[in-house]
């Protein structure tokens, strides 16, 4: 059977060369006899997998020497808890409630200390990103926490907000990679890896060394980002296969020309979209123009029925997981790294097909 183009919000495509390369050292690991599956997490071939994978996300994001990279499991709904539980020194945090994501990191931290949302686009569904400045963030405030890419809603924050001397926390699932971003303007970074990393079950986090060792002394400890880091990612056995597929996915970046290539090809598959709909009166993007999401493009015709009909022609045509979140409606169409440019070009023909073939009344 051909593959199809998957435009699933998560998990989602990965790139064929990467399975490829999975595939043929799938049974047995170079000169190991065995996969990587099968490798104990501290054998030599396993340390060279980690250290790898851990050095060229260095190179692809530029981290600075001043973080620390882990290689977590859980999900970046656990980090929900693991951001109030590392760093609510004081107990207070502020939260900017932009999507379904940011509203669940929110209330989990609201089980650790003082959380407050300081600001919300839910007066408009979220269709863009409210704005935060110094002003409204509160001067004893542990950190803020901000979704930069709001994978449900289609939104992504123009520029990372300025918090000045309060560290700003983001989840990054749903954008990292997709673009340069400077780390050393983030206190943590957090992503879990089944949009554009990795398959799922990993979750990368990237702090700051001075925002280790204040966890609360009833953290778990799988969730102390101290422990992970001073144990290499292994004070227990870490998702050893997500990484080793981190692995290549880093390489296949790399190989293409790093994050400003990534950037470069993704803006352009973005633009056939968004060109589109903006060229035309069948489809509405209910997102505000300057806070469109380069990897979730969400449109909707208007008319529930035709929106099923859409999501469900477009199956048959090889154009998969279309329809939107539950919450949205119509349809999202998730474009990672790893979708290639035809896989757009194919989704617009249908989208003009569908339209001329079901005039509204
Ligand atoms: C998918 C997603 C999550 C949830 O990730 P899990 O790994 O399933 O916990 C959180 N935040 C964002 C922005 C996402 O896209």
């Amino acid at each position: 059977m051909n593959r199809v183009f998957n435009f699933s919000a998560g998990p989602s495509m990965l790139p064929l060369p990467v399975l490829e390369t999975a595939a043929s050292e799938l049974v047995c690991y170079r000169e190991t006899g065995m996969s990587v599956m099968e490798m104990s997490h501290r054998s030599p071939a396993y340390e060279e997998i980690i250290t790898e994978a851990e050095s060229l996300l260095r190179k692809l994001m530029s981290i600075p020497d001043n973080y620390k990279v882990l290689f977590l499991q859980g999900g970046a709904t656990t980090q929900f808890a693991a951001v109030p539980l590392n760093l609510m020194k004081s107990g207070k945090a502020d939260y900017v409630v932009s999507g379904q994501f940011s509203k669940k990191a929110w209330k989990e931290a609201q089980k650790y200390g003082d959380a407050v949302c300081i600001a919300s686009s839910e007066d408009k569904n979220n269709t863009y990103i409210p704005k935060v400045t110094r002003e409204i963030i509160r001067p004893d405030a542990d950190y803020v926490h901000i979704c930069m890419n709001n994978t449900i809603y289609g939104t992504k924050y123009p520029e990372i907000p300025d918090t000045g001397d309060i560290p700003l926390i983001a989840d990054l699932s749903s954008c990292i990679l997709s673009e340069p971003f400077d780390v050393s303007k983030f206190g943590v970074i957090y992503a879990g890896a089944q949009k554009n990393m990795a398959p799922a079950g990993l979750t990368v986090v990237i702090v700051r060394e001075d925002l280790l060792g204040s966890a609360r002394p009833d953290t778990p400890v799988m969730l102390d980002w101290k422990t992970m880091a001073d144990n290499g990612s292994m004070y227990n056995t870490p998702p050893c296969y997500c990484i080793y597929m981190a692995k290549l996915v880093y390489e296949w970046i790399l190989s293409l020309g790093g994050l400003e290539a990534m950037k470069l090809k993704n803006q352009r598959k973005a633009a056939i979209l968004y060109d589109y709909l903006d060229a035309q009166n069948y489809y509405t993007a209910p997102v505000e123009k300057p806070f469109r999401s380069m990897m979730n493009v969400t449109f909707v015709t208007g008319d529930p029925d035709l929106d099923k009909k859409f999501a469900k022609e477009a199956d048959a045509k090889g154009l998969k997981n279309i329809k939107g979140h539950r919450s949205v409606g119509g349809m999202r169409a998730s474009i990672y790294n790893a979708m290639p440019e035809e896989g757009v070009s194919a989704l617009v023909a249908f989208m003009k097909e569908f339209a001329e073939q079901n005039p509204k009344h």
